[in-house]
C-alpha cells in the first residue's frame, strides 16, 4: 500500500476541534465588530488606550482559534510567523491623527505621512500604537 502524503488534510487527519469552528467564526466576526470605533471612530484617548492591545490581541486570538478548530499544528507553527509579521506590521503602520481623531489608513510597507481626513502631518506625530 503506497504511503500518503502525510499532510494531505482530511477528517482523518485533522486534529480534533477543541472549540467549534463555527463558534470561533462568530467570536472572530464579534472581535472585528469591536475593533470599528478603533478603525473608523475618532475618540483619540480610546484609540490610545486601546488600539495596541487590540492589535496584539487579534494575533493571539487568530492564532488560538487555529489551534483550537483542529487545524494540524504544523500549519499553525508555519502561520505563526506571518501572523506575528502582520501584528508588527499592523503595530507599526496604523496611526491616527492627534489633530482629528482620524484612523490613517496604511499603505502596505508604508506609514501614511498625511492625515486623509484633515491633512494634518502625521510625519511628526506619536499617535501611533508602536509609539
Ligand atoms: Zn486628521
Amino acid at each position: 500500500m503506497p504511503q500518503r502524503f502525510p499532510l494531505t488534510l482530511t477528517r482523518n487527519t485533522m486534529p480534533a476541534a477543541i472549540i467549534p469552528f463555527e463558534a470561533f467564526a462568530v467570536f472572530w466576526i464579534v472581535y472585528i465588530v469591536l475593533g470599528f470605533p478603533l478603525a473608523f471612530g475618532r475618540n483619540l484617548a480610546l484609540k490610545r488606550r486601546f488600539a495596541r492591545p487590540y492589535i496584539i490581541g487579534s494575533g493571539i486570538v487568530f492564532i488560538a482559534g487555529m489551534a483550537l478548530t483542529g487545524l494540524p499544528l504544523f500549519l499553525v507553527a508555519i502561520a505563526t510567523p506571518l501572523v506575528g509579521l502582520i501584528t508588527w506590521l499592523n503595530l507599526r503602520q496604523f496611526r491616527y491623527c492627534s489633530a482629528c481623531g482620524a484612523t490613517a489608513f496604511y499603505f502596505p510597507f508604508a506609514r501614511p505621512r498625511f492625515c486623509a481626513r484633515c491633512g494634518a502631518d502625521l510625519r511628526s506625530d506619536s499617535a501611533s500604537p508602536a509609539a
